[in-house]
């Protein structure tokens, strides 16, 4: 039990949520509420972070666990964490970033534009090319990324390009002040053109919105979360080296295998006569094969046993005619009650291993059993508790039997 769900609440996911559901929670939410595509959902942004902060780092999530927000925050004993901020632990888990104002290397280069891709596991398995349209901002060919007419562009005189006013303020003698602001004559651009020259194509941006069209190729065996760069395709700056547009893979759920690694797990239900007597049963692949497996009779299935077929997982990336396994648990669906006249319980029986010899002693106590409701586990005693147990149970209502059967 934890003490408080916001911050799952906040990333869409039970309390229970594995590392990988939670990355997948936060990949999905933080872009979706990335300042860069949702510009006024900041807040959001920031809850979304610190969240995940929170509950991608075990002891973190413990404390959170254990204590709520309050524990986290610092209120109380063990105080509180500094959290980053929401950009940095955005760009730690999609590995871009450090580029703001130029780095040591190279020339100053545009942010990373990060798109999702759905993608179902038979993509996944088989490989696949998606075609997907972008609008980006590209330099403008018509004035070359100038702004109008050769010439037109001149060096802002009232800041001599800086972009920048500065203003002394006389405030007393011998006492001035330097106040900073944007410059009003080209609103901090540093140049200005001539109206009747600007570019009409761009209106003087420089920079107009051009659709793209990207081809994704899908290799056999990509995984969720994995990233596709297209170098340098991010939006075009004047005197900016363009960022990369970086794809990333959101596998889908299937609705008959899960993946895990290179290995796809499947439940096959399995009749109670399967189990004991041997079956055979067909499996459809991800590529429209059709796999059959056989259970000789003799070999015995437990319910919730677990079996392998080599070789029928996922294509492994660069690699893809080694495949893992395909792993099937078996469900075993037992009959339904009074599914047989007793006189053929009989026969049923003679079949069967034998029962083992039971011995009751005397003033041994008859517990009735119950069916089992976990709901209702942790509220024994109280009078609510007895209410839920009774009204499942219409054969044996009463305090004392209850107790019996809870403990
Ligand atoms: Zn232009
Ligand atoms: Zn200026």
């Amino acid at each position: 039990m934890v003490k408080e769900t916001g911050f799952y609440d906040i990333l869409e996911v039970k309390p229970t949520a594995t590392d990988s559901e939670l990355k997948k929670a936060y990949r999905k939410l933080a872009l979706k509420y990335h300042p860069d595509k949702n510009p006024d959902a900041g807040d959001k942004f920031k809850q979304i972070s610190m969240a995940y902060e929170v509950l991608s780092d075990p002891k973190k999530r413990e404390l959170y666990d254990r204590g709520g927000e309050e524990a986290i925050k610092g209120g109380g004993t063990g105080g509180g964490f500094d959290f980053h901020s929401p950009m940095d632990i955005f760009d730690l888990f999609f590995g871009g970033g450090g580029r703001r104002g130029g780095g040591p290397r190279g020339p100053r280069k545009g942010k990373d534009v990060i798109h999702q891709l759905k993608v179902p596991l038979e993509d996944l398995y088989n490989g696949s090319t998606r075609k997907l349209a972008l609008q980006k901002n590209v330099i403008c060919s018509k004035c070359e990324g100038r702004g109008g007419k050769e010439g037109s562009v001149q060096k802002c005189a009232n800041c001599r390009g800086t972009g920048m006013q500065v203003r002394i303020q006389q405030l007393g003698p011998g006492m001035v002040q330097q106040i900073q602001s944007v410059c009003g004559e080209c609103r901090g651009e540093g140049e200005v053109i001539d109206p009747r020259y600007r570019c009409k194509t761009c209106q003087g941006k420089k920079i107009v919105k051009e659709r793209k069209i990207l081809e994704v190729h899908i290799d056999k065996g990509m995984k969720d979360n994995q990233q596709i760069r297209f170098s340098g395709e991010g939006d075009q700056e004047p005197d900016l080296e363009p960022g990369d547009i970086v794809i990333v893979l959101d596998e889908q759920e299937h609705e008959r295998f899960r993946r895990r690694g290179n290995d796809l797990i499947m439940s096959m239900q399995l009749e109670l006569v399967e189990a004991l007597c041997g079956f055979q049963k067909t499996v459809a692949t991800l590529d429209n094969r059709t796999l059959v497996v056989t259970n000789l009779p003799g070999d015995v299935i437990k319910h919730e046993s677990i079996k392998c077929v080599m070789g029928e997982g996922m294509p492994v990336y660069r690699d893809p005619f080694e495949k893992g396994r395909l792993i099937i648990q078996f469900l075993v669906n037992f009959p339904p009650s009074n599914f047989l006249p007793s006189k053929s319980m009989e026969a049923l029986e003679k079949v069967l291993p034998p029962r083992e010899e039971v011995l009751v002693p005397d003033g041994a106590e008859e517990c009735p059993l119950q069916d089992f409701d976990p709901a209702t586990h942790s509220r024994h005693g109280g009078g609510r508790g007895m209410e839920a147990y009774d009204s499942d149970d219409d054969q044996h209502p009463g305090g004392q039997r209850v107790q019996c059967a809870s403990h």
